[in-house]
């Protein structure tokens, strides 16, 4: 027999490992991350703790007053309708139960907020009696992992887009329309072009909500400094998230009020906008519009919009490649045949004067020196110019080792230098009947190369002489903002103005590729040397009046 001490002692301690327990319990069943909900046997709920309440986002008013008070899980039309009860009945014969997977849209009760998906375990509670009085119904939310492999899925799917076409705008087309539904109804592509957007792409699963996308475009296009999001991300290189579009946001967007009604003629709810972008250059943006009663974009979004710009941005990247590589190739090709055709050229001339040389040589017992005399000349020019070109040729290559001017500079006197090269021309000034003025200016000096500011020098002289119709040509030089300057200026044929920047590129020959006056590459060159020597070479003219040439470079 235990004395009444013992007993008083006994129950004090019990009474003290209970309240251990349930702050215990309390602690784990309030800090849980689970969602937690205790039911009775009749299916009202005695509990529920803070994790459940963020999970159903409904607050304590409405748990005390509704979920305490008035809700059972056996009279929810919900579950019914999704015939779950018979999990919860199994729970009460005492078998923890795995319920599927649950989908759960705030929208359905009027709410705002993302689709949850959970995973329902029931587990029954043994009371003392031995009987099932009571479940424990845990939620875990799997929306993240869940939405994690589906986007995987989604991107894996557009990885295998990429490999379909090489024809970029069908990628763009196909990217846009693996986008509907799964994360919007409308994907857009726009591009910028010269320094204007570009609309690339338009999609909408609603083929005249998708018109009129397109119709918005046209009539109201975006420019690089309009209000519209997609060139504020252009002007940013930032994500535009519209989350909830109004009319208010609309008109604020929007050029004016027809502009506003045709963008709410389309039903937009909301709007996100990611950059497109290569290697640190904006090339473009992607345009998501959400125009049906989905839930809205918001932040987290804005990671698969980027993930999706990245495939779209690797299509375009991946189409310039190929068109650049293509362009390479013919370019290549052209180059290939010019040169043959200009190689042949000399070498056929040259055949023959020797064919000549040595017929007159065999036949004639005194060989006229005078007549043998002009074959020789004709077949060194005719050496010459092979070498020329073979010279250039070699260039081209020195220029992809970035090795065409000597590192040793020397000090010139520029104005000596360009007096050396017009005396080298004045043979066939006078042939041609060529005049030249040439203003010089004295004591400037600048370090060079001396035989490759010589050789540009050269390039754009002949080039005067060749399409300078024989008319008087203008040398001049200047000194500007501690530049020196020689200007030649011809009065012959002249250069378009959209052909002025494309002579200095390589194998360009705006006239007659069959002149036999080159390979396009004589100014390509000037301009590679130029660089090398800190300078610049460029061009001012007007078709039929004539063209003057600036060799530019940093006095001494
Ligand atoms: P190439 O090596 O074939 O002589 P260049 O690179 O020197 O070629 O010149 C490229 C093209 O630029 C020429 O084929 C010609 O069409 C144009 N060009 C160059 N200089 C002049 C000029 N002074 N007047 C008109 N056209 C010119």
């Amino acid at each position: 027999m235990r004395s009444k001490v013992e007993v008083q002692l006994l129950l004090q301690e019990r009474s003290m490992a209970l309240k251990e327990v349930s702050s215990r319990f309390n602690s784990l069943f309030d800090n849980s991350p689970l969602s937690i909900q205790i039911l009775d046997r009749s299916g009202k709920t005695v509990l529920v703790n803070r994790a459940w309440k963020k999970l159903w986002d409904l607050n304590d008013e409405y748990v005390e007053n509704f979920v305490l008070k008035e809700y059972n899980v056996f009279t929810d039309s919900l579950l019914a309708q999704k015939n779950l009860l018979g999990y919860f009945e199994r729970a009460l014969q005492g078998e923890v139960v795995q319920m599927p997977k649950v989908y759960y849209d705030p929208m359905v009760n009027g709410k705002e907020g993302r689709m949850r998906i959970v995973r329902p375990l029931i587990c029954p509670v043994l009371s003392e009696e031995g009987h099932f009085n009571e479940l424990v119904l845990i939620h875990e939310d799997i929306t993240e992992q869940f939405v994690e492999v589906e986007n995987k899925q989604f991107l894996a799917g557009l990885g295998a887009i990429l490999m379909e076409s090489l024809d970029y705008i069908t990628t763009l087309e196909q990217i846009a329309l693996a986008c509907i539904p799964f994360f919007s109804d409308a994907a857009m592509v726009d591009i910028i072009e010269d320094g204007e957007i570009k609309r690339l792409v338009t999609k909408h699963q609603d083929k005249t909500v998708e018109k009129r996308l397109m119709e918005l475009v046209t009539t109201f296009p975006p420019k690089l400094d309009s209000p519209q999001p997609t060139p504020r991300a252009i002007r940013t290189g930032k994500p535009e998230l519209l989350a909830k579009v109004d009319r208010e946001i609309i008109c604020r967007h929007t050029y004016n009020e027809e502009h506003a009604n045709l963008i709410s003629s389309t039903g937009l709810k909301s709007h996100l906008v990611t950059p497109l972008i290569i290697r640190g250059e904006i090339i473009g943006t992607l345009n998501f519009w959400i125009t049906s009663a989905r839930r809205p974009f918001d932040e987290k979004d804005i990671h698969v919009a980027e993930a999706i710009c990245r495939f779209a941005a690797l299509a375009i990247d991946n189409a310039r490649h190929y068109r650049d590589a293509q362009n390479a190739i013919s370019q290549r090709e052209d180059f290939i045949s010019i040169a043959s055709h200009e190689l042949k050229t000399p070498i056929t001339a040259l055949m023959l004067q020797m064919e000549i040389a040595q017929t007159i040589i065999k036949t004639d017992e005194k060989p006229d020196r005078e007549t043998l005399q002009k074959i020789f000349d004709s077949a060194t020019r005719q050496v010459e110019r092979l070498s020329s070109l073979i010279e250039d040729m070699l260039d081209l290559t020195r220029i992809s080792r970035k090795s065409l001017v000597s590192e040793n500079k020397k000090q010139v006197l520029f104005r000596e230098m360009i007096e050396d090269v017009l005396e080298r021309f004045s043979s066939q000034f006078k042939s041609r009947g060529i005049e030249v003025d040439f203003y010089p200016l004295d004591d400037v000096y600048v370090d060079c190369d001396p035989l490759r500011l010589e050789q540009v020098i050269t390039n754009v002289i002949s080039n005067a002489i060749l399409y300078g119709q024989n008319r008087p040509l203008e040398v001049s030089m200047q000194v500007k903002d501690g530049m020196a300057i020689c200007q030649i200026k011809d009065n012959g044929i002249g250069i378009a103005k959209q052909n002025l920047d494309k002579i200095f590129d390589r194998f360009e020959r705006i006239h007659s590729a069959t002149d036999g006056k080159g390979l396009g590459l004589g100014l390509y060159i000037c301009r590679q040397i130029m660089e090398e020597l800190s300078g610049r070479i460029y061009a001012e003219s007007a078709i039929g009046i004539g063209s003057a040439f600036f060799i530019e470079l940093p006095r001494s």
